[in-house]
């Protein structure tokens, strides 16, 4: 019993001091959970984080645009921005108070862009972009006072016609792109720049050309430990315009104060020498991130941002006789010297329809008809084609359809064909408004300029180009011979002739044919006082034309909206242009 009592204590305190080894070695534990958990727990979430790899993204330096003679119109400056990366600022308060002196902007500013997350990236915050010179200077003389304070160089499109080109370059927008998180991967936000409007829209695959980016690990205060990964970016395709730089800004300048269009083209191959469309805007507004202020001010102007070279569409009025006049003779219709009778109007069905001459023309042939732009000559060759033929005409000179020239937004048109017209009535005033351009037809000031193109060339219908790295291209015919073509050349010769409409396109030495509209904007009763009548509904003022009449080298279309006379507010616009190539160009 008592050996047994003796085992049973040692036993006892056996139990006791493995006991007491597995508190130990417990109490070892927790406290190695704790030491490990909340005193280092910081640093290995840092050193877990820091194994991160971020990609950087490198934009592309975009290709520059030249004109036709290698002029620049659109090349790359360096912009200078500031940048701040917080964890480097040493005296928030200091900094914040010096950087607000030299750049001008407010204190909270600048504090909230400290503290927007969003707007973190990998290289910085950016707190101002595109800062003058002076400032650049400043900034780096107090580089002691600014630390964590950073200029950085950046690309930047330069427009050097401004406004005056505007329709053509377009603009770069900068679109916000990026803050994807995968894993282990940060794709920190980047800037992409994507043409928006004209060339730079039309030819952005050229001109982009290829980003580049940078696989680089960091630390866990963000700081560049090690480039896994280099992808050099690759500088856009430099764009050659067939525009002629010179011309264009002489050109913009006539619709100054003005809305309208002007477009230039070498009847030849159907290169566009000039384009402007007025009100315009300043290109250079889109490249830093897009101010209210800027915005508020394009907000002011009428569709300031529309093309209206070939987005806006009008009534082609008298130009559209051109048309009737060839389409006449090709249906045999009429003859050259055949004779109809203007008496000033004319009925048809139950409605009156007036010659702009209200006294009327009297008997007139077809030249003297289009040289006085006579209405009622038109009604009745009209009414004798019948709308099908017209609409037949029309669509194989290119109207109601797209030209297919290279810039973003051109618009068809509309000719009134069968379907059109089976959705509403179609009467014989109808027929007779459409023969002088009225009605429901619409044209771009494109398509204007396209039809007179062809007609002074012969007969050939070029694809507008504006690349002058792609072909000329033939894209139709005038559905009528030759000597027609040569019919009407010779009466719109007579147009700018002493007593033709377009007389005030005259120039000494230089034989033009031109052809003038004055296109309704409402009907008004002819005795109101020009003055007196609201610009909005004034007529708007056309002319097209081309010149030397014997081997064309300029065609050309001027639109004046609300303008008032074709003859007397367009036609002179369109005999500085001919003037200003005389003088200049030297090719006559
Ligand atoms: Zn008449």
């Amino acid at each position: 019993m008592l050996h047994n009592k003796k085992e049973t204590a040692n036993i006892k305190r056996r139990i006791k001091n493995v006991a007491w080894i597995l508190l130990a070695c417990f109490l070892v534990i927790i406290f190695r959970l704790w030491y490990l958990q909340l005193i280092r727990g910081n640093q290995f979430r840092d050193r877990a984080k820091s194994n991160r790899i971020r990609l950087i993204h490198i934009n592309a330096q975009r290709g520059c645009i030249y004109d036709r003679y290698k002029n620049v119109l659109v090349k790359n400056v360096s912009s200078f921005n500031v940048l701040a990366v917080p964890n480097g600022i040493k005296d928030i308060g200091a900094t914040v108070k010096l950087l607000s002196e030299i750049l001008g902007l407010e204190r909270t500013f600048i504090m909230r862009k400290l503290y927007d997350l969003n707007s973190k990236e990998y290289s910085g915050i950016k707190l101002a972009s595109n800062i003058s010179l002076e400032k650049v200077i400043l900034i780096e003389e107090r580089g002691s006072l600014l630390s964590g304070i950073f200029i950085q160089i950046e690309p930047r499109r330069k427009y050097i016609l401004g406004e005056s080109a505007a329709h053509i370059t377009g603009h770069v927008r900068q679109i916000r792109k990026g803050k994807i998180e995968k894993k282990q991967y940060h794709i920190f936000q980047y800037n992409e720049f994507k043409g928006e409007g004209g060339v730079e829209e039309a030819a952005n695959d050229f001109l982009k050309g290829s980003d580049g980016g940078k696989q680089i690990e960091v630390n866990s205060k963000g700081e560049h430990v090690a480039l896994l990964v280099e992808k050099k970016p690759e500088r856009g395709s430099n764009v050659i315009l067939t525009i002629d730089k010179h011309m264009q800004e002489f050109v913009s300048k006539l619709l100054e104060d003005k809305a309208g269009a002007i477009i230039v083209m070498n009847p030849q191959n159907g290169d566009i020498l000039a384009m402007a469309s007025s009100p315009s805007y300043d290109p250079d507004i889109f490249n830093a991130p897009v101010l209210q202020t800027n915005l508020n001010a394009l907000g002011k102007k009428a569709a300031p941002l529309l093309n209206r070279a070939i987005s806006a569409l009008y009534a082609p009025g008298s130009i559209f006789k051109i048309l009737i006049a060839a389409a006449g003779l090709k249906y045999h219709v009429v003859t050259c010297p055949q004779k109809l009778e203007c008496k000033g109007h004319l009925k048809i069905g139950e409605g009156i329809f007036y010659c702009w001459n209200r006294s009327g023309h009297g008997y007139m042939n077809m030249r003297n008809a289009i040289k006085d732009s006579c209405d009622v000559y038109f009604y009745r060759l009209g009414l004798l084609l019948g709308v099908n033929r017209i609409v037949d005409f029309a669509d194989k000179c290119g109207f109601g359809k797209l030209t297919g020239i290279k810039l973003p937004g051109e618009k068809s048109g509309l000719i009134p064909d069968k379907n059109w017209r089976k959705k509403r009535a179609w009467y014989s005033g109808d027929t007779a408004l459409l023969s002088i351009g009225q009605s429901y037809l619409l044209v771009t000031p494109l398509q204007l300029v396209s039809l007179i193109s062809a007609v002074s060339n012969g007969g050939t219908i070029y694809r507008p180009r504006i690349l002058l790295q792609t072909q000329p291209e033939r894209i139709g015919k005038l559905p009528c011979s030759k000597k027609i073509i040569g019919e009407i050349r010779k009466a719109l010769c007579e147009v700018v002739s002493d007593k033709g409409t377009g007389k005030f396109a005259q120039i000494k030495g230089l034989e033009i044919a031109g052809k003038t509209s004055t296109v309704q904007v409402v009907k008004m009763k002819h005795t109101r006082k020009y003055r007196k009548i609201p610009y909005k509904f004034r007529d708007h003022a056309m002319f097209v034309a081309f010149a030397p009449a014997k081997n064309p080298q300029l065609a050309l279309v001027v639109v004046v909206e609300h303008g008032g006379e074709g003859g007397k507010v367009a036609a002179p616009i369109a005999k500085q242009i001919f003037k200003w190539y005389m003088k200049n160009r030297t090719i006559f």
